[in-house]
């Protein structure tokens, strides 16, 4: 594999340009552990680095966030040629050429070997925005959410967060409330485990109340801005919501009312810095009791290297639906 095919955004006299081009191993950054990429996937954050170049800390870089693949060769000792791995967070995509690549390069500490009871693919479907999903509930079960608790509302349903929260709630016998802006894809949400569907403009604030009719236990929230806010004055007594995005916006206002009136919990989700024992034992569970059923065609799009930046100009405008797999 000397030369091999990856998605390069360069910048050329000021000019930002994002093709398709032949690479050589050459020029990869400098890592431990080359791998055979075999699958990546397109996150929202891949449509701010290759489209609107934020982020980006030097150029060229290969975007991506997410990859996994096949060790070619390591010298770091934990891996050696053949092993599967998956790669996602830290500054990969972003500060070190990512998963857009038919090969990749890495520090050795970025790698977390496949766990069982998932395939390459299925690693890729779930992604970074897999594992944010699984962060999140994660952290609300901790806090003591628990089915019968009543409701979860998930924002931005159909997006990959979304989705995926949507499926990983549902199988685990939450009554969730999936908000969409997408009105033609009440069926999808459905078939992914929702019981019921919401308009995103219904949970979008138009007041500035801190509180008002108690309505979730909990929430999934990868939109943030004025649904941030919705979702901050309607948590039941006690409830909590795990805050892992921005696509609808970062500014919140709230008071401390809601907090010290209805004893709620607003939660933080990152997954880039995660630490990795935690994050091996999250992937382990993505594995097991938290793998989401729906990871099939229904809720994935494969696409080619070529197609990618047309894919990441949508992702931005909040149009792709569930997952997007990169086959490289
Ligand atoms: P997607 O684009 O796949 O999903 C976002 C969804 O949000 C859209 O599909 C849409 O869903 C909804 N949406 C988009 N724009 C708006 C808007 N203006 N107002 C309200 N809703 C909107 O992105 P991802 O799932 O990859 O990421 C979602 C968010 O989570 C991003 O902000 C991303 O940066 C963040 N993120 C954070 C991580 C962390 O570590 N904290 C890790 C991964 C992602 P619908 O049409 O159904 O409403």
């Amino acid at each position: 594999m000397d030369t091999f095919q990856a998605l390069v955004l360069d910048n050329i006299g000021d000019q930002k340009n994002l093709g398709v081009k032949q690479l050589s191993t050459n020029d990869l950054p400098d890592g431990e552990v080359t791998i055979k990429v075999a699958y990546s996937s397109v996150n929202y954050k891949d449509g701010l680095v290759g489209i609107k170049h934020q982020m980006v800390k030097s150029y060229p870089i290969i975007p991506g966030i997410d990859l996994s693949g096949t060790v070619l060769e390591s010298t770091d000792e934990r891996y050696k040629e053949g092993d599967e791995v998956i790669v996602t967070s830290y500054m990969l995509g972003t500060g070190h050429s990512g998963g857009f690549s038919e090969v990749a390069r890495v520090p050795a500490e970025w790698v977390v070997p496949l766990p069982e009871g998932l395939s390459l693919k299925e690693s890729m479907i779930l992604g970074t925005a897999g594992l944010t999903a699984a962060l999140s509930i994660v952290k609300l079960e901790n806090i003591g959410l628990k089915p019968d608790d009543g409701p979860v509302l998930v924002a931005g349903a159909t997006g990959g967060v979304g989705s995926i929260a949507v499926n990983m709630l549902a199988g685990r016998g939450y009554e969730v409330v999936a908000s969409t802006g997408k009105t033609d894809q009440e069926d999808y949400l459905r078939r992914l485990g929702a019981k019921e569907i919401i308009h995103r403009n219904e949970i979008i604030d138009t007041d500035s109340r801190p509180t008002r009719e108690k309505k979730w236990a909990a929430a999934i929230d990868p939109v943030g801005g004025k649904t941030l806010q919705y979702i901050l004055s309607t948590l039941k007594y006690g409830g909590s919501v795990a805050t892992c995005g921005l696509a609808g916006g970062v500014e919140v206002a709230t008071t401390v009312i809601p907090f010290i009136a209805r004893n709620i919990n607003w939660l933080g989700i990152d997954s880039v810095m995660y630490p990795m024992e935690k994050r091996l034992e999250a992937w382990s569970r993505l594995g097991d009791d938290l793998k989401p059923s729906a990871l099939n065609e229904e809720m994935v799009t494969e696409v080619s290297l070529t197609e990618l930046p047309e894919v990441l100009g949508r992702i931005l405008e909040g149009k792709v639906r569930g997952r997007t797999l990169v086959k490289l």
